[in-house]
């Protein structure tokens, strides 16, 4: 019944200058994002976005909840800028709900228009009373809300305010390198960092044979759920050859300092190729305290081997809450699987909780630590994962 697909964006209207480029860019990202579907067109139009089309709304509305920076959206009518063709939409908009209570919210941004908003309420709403008579106004709490929006381009009919994602179109936040194991945590931080529109490339460490084909895959499948929302077809994911590094560590006068000296080792890894990507920053699924890693301690000493910026999106939140959004974005399913990561298979019995820089830095000093780097990144190998698969919630 709708033939037009209303779309309000709320912090791009904020930044001004740039804000045409914004808004190319969330048309852009739109335009990915209703790839396959239906429509006639995408136009913008004094801080909104129009999707037309006359079939198919719910298709586009689902694919619209996807996309960063959309704030909500509302299927309506566009008619004329006379009160015949808006009562004749309202009219259309009510056949459907001719039981409920109901109110009439105009608001008329166009003051050419020459009936101001509370004539066009009690137009309206007088003549839908007359024209179903199993209708009765309240203005506190309506069943059923019609809105018209009076604006230069026509008026706009509608029910519902359907939410978005809210955040930034992804494309306008430059360019981050997620470290992407196969656990919970770190999908959710790449989510996160999308949301604040960072363009995300993946990198995990791979420790073949001791980390199967299969835990690699699980990688590339949460990957590709991730993809779903970078307004994007694909997603670059980085596999680094990390099976050399973990024997060496295993060989280690410091077993309890594996995991920071690991994790360092991927810090510096993820800050070579980072530099190479044209990427800023790196973003991983830490939050504080959670494991033996993720103390400030441990943090403290692992950041050391970076000058890069680390965004950790996780940091405050609970164990529950990251598991909640996991489930919310489509990710949990596929990071519960069993495969094994490399940590799980090298996990030492008792890791340092607070290890001291001074003692990291002695215990790395058996390593040729730069030949492992270099290592690591000659036999790193790139994949393009695309968004073939559909998320649903
Ligand atoms: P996750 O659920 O993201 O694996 P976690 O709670 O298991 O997190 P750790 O295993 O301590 O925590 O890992 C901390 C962070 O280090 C991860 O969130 C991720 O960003 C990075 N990381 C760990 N293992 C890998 C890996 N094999 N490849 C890439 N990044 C990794
Ligand atoms: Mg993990």
């Amino acid at each position: 019944m709708y033939q037009i697909i209303l779309v309000r964006y709320g912090e791009i209207s904020l930044k001004g200058r740039n804000r045409s480029q914004f808004e190319d860019l969330l048309i852009k990202n739109i335009s990915h994002a209703l790839k396959g579907l239906d429509y006639q067109k995408i136009s913008k139009a004094y801080g909104r976005i129009y999707i037309e089309s006359d079939h198919n709304w719910e298709a586009i509305v689902e694919a619209l909840k996807r996309v960063f920076g959309i704030v909500s959206v509302s299927p309506a009518l566009k008619t004329e800028l006379n009160m015949d063709a808006i009562k004749e939409a309202a009219f259309e908009l009510m056949e459907g709900r001719p039981n409920t209570t109901f109110k009439v919210k105009a608001r008329r941004p166009n003051k050419h228009f020459p009936i101001d908003s509370m004539t066009v309420n009690q137009e309206v709403g007088g003549y839908l009373l007359r024209s179903f008579p199993g209708l009765s106004v309240d203005v506190h709490q309506p069943e059923t809300e019609l809105n018209i929006e009076i604006r230069n381009e026509g008026a706009y009919l509608y029910h519902t305010f359907i939410s978005g994602l809210g955040g930034l179109p992804v494309g306008c936040g430059g360019k981050g390198l997620l470290l992407l194991s196969g656990g919970i945590d770190s999908p959710v931080a790449g989510y996160l960092s999308l949301k604040r529109g960072v363009t995300v490339e993946g990198l995990h460490f791979h420790s073949y044979p001791f980390t199967s084909e299969r835990s690699k895959q699980k990688v590339i499948d949460l990957a590709r759920i991730l993809t779903g929302y970078t307004g994007q077809s694909q997603m670059l994911l980085w596999i680094a050859y990390f099976t050399e590094i973990q024997k060496a560590l295993q060989k280690s006068r410091y077993p309890d300092l594996n995991i920071t000296l690991m994790r360092r080792m991927m810090l510096r890894i993820g800050t070579t190729l980072a530099q190479r990507e044209g990427a800023l920053a790196l973003i991983t699924g830490d939050s504080l305290g959670q494991v033996a890693s993720q103390t400030m301690e441990s943090i403290y000493a692992i950041n050391a081997v970076t000058t890069m910026p680390v965004l950790r999106p996780l940091i405050g939140l609970d164990k529950q809450e990251i598991i909640d959004l996991a489930r919310e974005i489509g990710t949990y399913q596929t990071s519960i699987l069993p495969y094994e990561d490399c940590c799980t298979v090298f996990i030492p019995k008792n890791p340092a909780t607070k290890p001291h820089l001074e003692q990291v830095l002695t215990a790395e000093a058996q390593y040729d630590i730069d030949a492992l780097v270099e290592e690591a990144i000659a036999r790193t190998k790139c994949i393009t994962v695309s968004d073939t698969i559909k998320i649903f919630s």
